[in-house]
């Protein structure tokens, strides 16, 4: 008989509490574990099913009975304990011995430089521990270490309760027994590590923050957010911390951003540990907001669970608008919300694409959960909650999440379970307006109309495709309107077109107040000429909007590019960064993607015109105590010189910038570190990149070493492309690293070719190299930076003939926005010619 690869454990059986020692070997990469584990079982059974992949099961019996043959089966990555006869119903203890090695890829436990590390997520812990790898089966984990070396530390989820030498010269390492817990939480760091003296936060229990030692003065930043967020936190929940201690722990080759594990919290080194002297803000703060997002999980994913994969995007929604609220609340200079918006305007990109998917779909088996982790799930998923937040106020939301927790402690729920919490607390029906953006995909594009003083809405399915056919879905879209006299009308609206009487006479109205609702707005021709020349009296985020979607509707041909680089030119003295990187970033895409070679030229003397007048303003050098806003303002208008406009003044300017770096590290303003060294790259020759190399390979700041790294990816000195393309397969390049190097390579003009011939060519050296799902899935997304119709049709027959089972999503959506970024390019092309032409 064969389970197959969406079998699902039997629920009459549950795990109560794991007791297990683990020996690992760090030398061998091998481990032994032994383990008693206790079962409550519903019913009498013959065979209990655990999930194990690539262990050698030596021994396994119950406690009291006969033994149990065990049988592996590779598909469904389980192993079946056959008894001799059936098991009583009630509790029962199992006795388990096995044997594995170390995962060559980034999960299961794997070795990341001196460190031994797991990652479970999402199905993993089944090649450490046999166990019940789902979700829904909480747990209390005991876990031993045995058989240490002396000197390397060790972290699990618990404290620390024994550390021994045992009389045959190993050491042993007790961890205090976890609450319940599912087994993707569970967690094991052993090497060479270093932490920040400890903390204790509220008198009660201590925060840690590790890294390999010769980086362990690069964790002061992120234990101070740490400890400054934690209290947030427990008074946002009205529960306080459950797990006994917090350790975070940089990790030297990690595949995703990080992870939860209940109480020993592992991190991709740059979104950990950073030298706050030379930091630019925008590390700071995507630190902090990794930081507290994963903090945010100890109470919501790790105390109350989702049952199963199809919620995990409560999990990371919900942990994704947290980390915001909370970081705002504590830094509100930081104005992070704007950050949030960036973070919305790709999952609004992707969520226009017809292969997008729901933010709750069904999820068949541990592979596909896999491809869940998302722009949908996470960006999508947030904004939805910050719009139900927005509707039902503040407070009510807040109530109703604590009223979810307090009814789900340490054990699981569904979204229906949150819902039904929110219209407790709030009394309002909150099913149907949640059901609506969480079930279906996709989002509505409303378009705003005047009918004579009347205000007319409509709302569809909006496609970032020119030729996808309108469909009838229907969302419950809560609408704020802004009137040009000041006044906010909250309209719900629930059918294909409503008619608004404002009894009250504007000049323009304002389709998405605040850009809370997730949607994309449309005016009628005059209305966004009267919204275009009153740019001033909107709020930052709403002008942000205003860009993102007018571009989405030249995108999908509703709307012509003149009209649009009309608009960006009106923002050239944008007042606020974010907006005006929006701009420098959609100026960018045109000059990348949409430029003919021979128009190169001209658009670029457009782009320096539109800023040189801002540039020679905020100059290079910043002023005596000027404020953070005025750097990062500067950092984007000399990004748009130095690297779209390619204005040579301002690249020699950064040229000298570069040398002053090279001398002292504090020599140049952090915010503007990324423009020199881009531009350094862009400029260096045989020595230069030698330069560059010694930097990633030396540097210990990760961000610093990440920006080395890819720089080297950024050259276009002919001599130097096979060089930089080799990189990628050497190991110079991490693991982790890979395919944002790739991605580097194929956005870049000078590399792309050669890069592109790599992958077809080395494929399965490249497919050995990004060896891990996530990373192959990135892979497979960097492929959407080819701009040409060649490109596509090889990137389409190459795919076909080398599919990826693990990104077959991915897959599709690169392939759909490859399909149509080459048909913008086409259209765009002429388009932007006669528009130079005239201007
Ligand atoms: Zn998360």
């Amino acid at each position: 008989m064969t389970l197959g690869k969406n079998f699902r454990l039997p629920t009459d059986v549950k795990p109560i509490r794991y007791s297990a020692h683990l020996a690992p070997d760090l030398k061998a990469g091998i481990f032994e574990g032994r383990m008693e584990l206790e079962v409550q079982l519903e019913k009498p059974r013959r065979e209990i099913y655990l999930h194990a992949v690539g262990l050698e099961i030596s021994r396994a019996r119950a406690r009291g009975a006969a033994k149990a043959t065990a049988k592996l089966d590779a598909e469904s990555e389980t192993v079946t304990l056959e008894f001799e006869q059936d098991l009583p119903r009630g509790r029962l203890v199992l006795d388990i011995a096995w044997s594995g090695k170390f995962s060559p890829g980034l999960r299961g436990l794997y070795r990341a430089g001196p460190v031994a590390v797991t990652q479970f997520e999402a199905a993993d812990a089944r090649r450490v521990f046999p166990c019940f790898d789902e979700p829904a089966f909480k747990a209390r984990w005991s876990i031993q270490l045995v058989g240490l070396p002396e000197g390397v530390k060790a972290i699990g989820n618990g404290p620390i309760i024994k550390d021994e030498k045992e009389p045959d010269g190993g050491r042993t390492v007790q961890f205090a027994e976890t609450p319940p817990l599912s087994s993707y939480l569970i967690a094991l760091c052993i090497g060479d590590l270093a932490s920040s003296p400890p903390q204790k936060i509220r008198g009660g229990y201590e925060v840690r923050t590790w890294a390999v030692p010769q980086k362990q003065q690069l964790t002061a930043f992120g234990q101070e957010v740490a400890c400054a967020v934690l209290p947030l936190l427990e008074d946002y929940f009205g529960q306080p911390y459950a797990y006994g201690k917090v350790d975070q722990v940089g990790v030297p080759d990690f595949e995703a951003g990080a992870m939860e594990n209940a109480g020993c919290i592992t991190y991709r080194e740059v979104a950990l540990l950073l030298d706050p002297k030379t930091a630019p803000l925008n590390v700071q703060k995507r630190v902090a907001e990794v930081i507290t997002h994963e903090l945010s999980h100890q109470w919501f994913g790790n105390l109350v669970t989702m049952v199963w994969w199809d919620d995990l995007w409560l999990n990371e929604a919900f942990a994704t608008w947290m980390a915001y609220k909370i970081v705002d609340q504590w830094r509100p200079h930081w104005r992070v919300w704007m950050d949030f918006e960036v973070g919305k305007a790709s999952a609004l990109h992707l969520d226009a694409l017809k292969s997008s998917h729901p933010i709750r779909a069904e999820v068949k088996n541990a592979e596909e959960a896999g491809e869940s982790f998302d722009a949908i799930t996470y960006e999508k998923g947030g904004a939805i909650l910050r719009m139900i937040e927005g509707y039902l106020g503040e407070e009510k939301f807040r109530e109703g999440i604590r009223l979810y927790m307090r009814k789900h402690r340490e054990a699981n729920a569904t979204a229906d379970d949150l819902w039904g919490a929110l219209a407790e607390s709030s009394g309002q029906p909150i099913l149907e307006l949640a059901n609506g953006w969480i079930r279906q995909t996709g989002y509505p594009l409303v378009t705003v109309e005047d009918h004579a003083g009347k205000i007319v809405l409509k709302q569809q399915r909006f496609f970032a495709d020119p030729s996808a056919q309108p469909e009838a879905t229907k969302w419950l879209v809560p609408v704020v309107l802004r009137l040009s006299g000041g006044r906010e009308l909250r309209v719900m609206l629930r059918s294909a077109e409503e008619t608004v009487d404002t009894a009250e006479r504007y000049e323009w109205v304002l389709g998405n107040v605040g850009a809370r609702g997730f949607y994309r707005t449309a005016y009628d021709p005059e209305l966004l000429r009267k919204m275009a020349s009153a740019l001033p009296q909107l709020r930052p985020e709403e002008r942000m909007a205003l860009v993102s979607d007018q571009w989405a509707l030249v995108r999908a041909g509703v709307a012509k590019v003149d009209g649009f680089m009309h608009l960006l030119a009106g923002l050239r003295e944008e007042e606020d960064h974010v907006v005006l990187d929006e701009v420098v970033g959609r100026l960018s895409f045109l000059e990348h993607r949409a430029i003919a070679d021979q128009d190169r030229a001209p658009f670029q003397s457009w782009v320096r015109n539109l800023f040189a007048g801002v540039g020679a303003d905020l100059s290079w050098e910043p002023r005596a105590g000027e404020d953070d806003e005025r750097k990062l303002r500067r950092a984007a208008v000399l990004r748009a010189l130095a690297l779209v406009a390619r204005d040579p003044e301002v690249i020699a300017a950064a040229g000298l910038r570069y040398q002053k770096l090279l001398a002292h590290p504090q020599a140049v303003d952090p915010n503007l570190l990324d423009v020199v060294v881009a531009v350094a790259a862009r400029t260096a020759d045989a020595r230069r990149f030698e330069e560059l190399k010694q930097r990633a390979a030396t540097e210990l700041d990760p961000a610093a070493k990440r920006r080395y790294l890819h720089a080297l990816a950024m050259v276009e000195h002919p001599e130097l492309v096979p060089r930089s393309v080799e990189l990628a397969l050497d190991d110079f390049v991490q693991m982790q690293d890979f395919a944002s190097y790739l991605g580097t390579l194929l956005s870049n003009r000078a590399t792309r070719e050669a890069a592109w011939k790599l992958i077809q060519s080395r494929w399965d050296a490249v497919r050995k190299k990004g060896d891990s799902p996530m990373i192959l899935r990135r892979l497979v997304e960097a492929l959407g930076a080819l701009p040409d119709r060649r490109h596509l049709e090889e990137v389409e027959s190459f795919l076909a003939a080398h599919p990826i089972e693990a990104a077959k999503q991915a897959t599709a959506q690169t392939l759909e926005r490859l399909r149509m970024d080459v048909a913008l390019r086409e259209r765009l092309m002429p388009e932007l010619h006669e528009w130079l032409a005239r201007s």
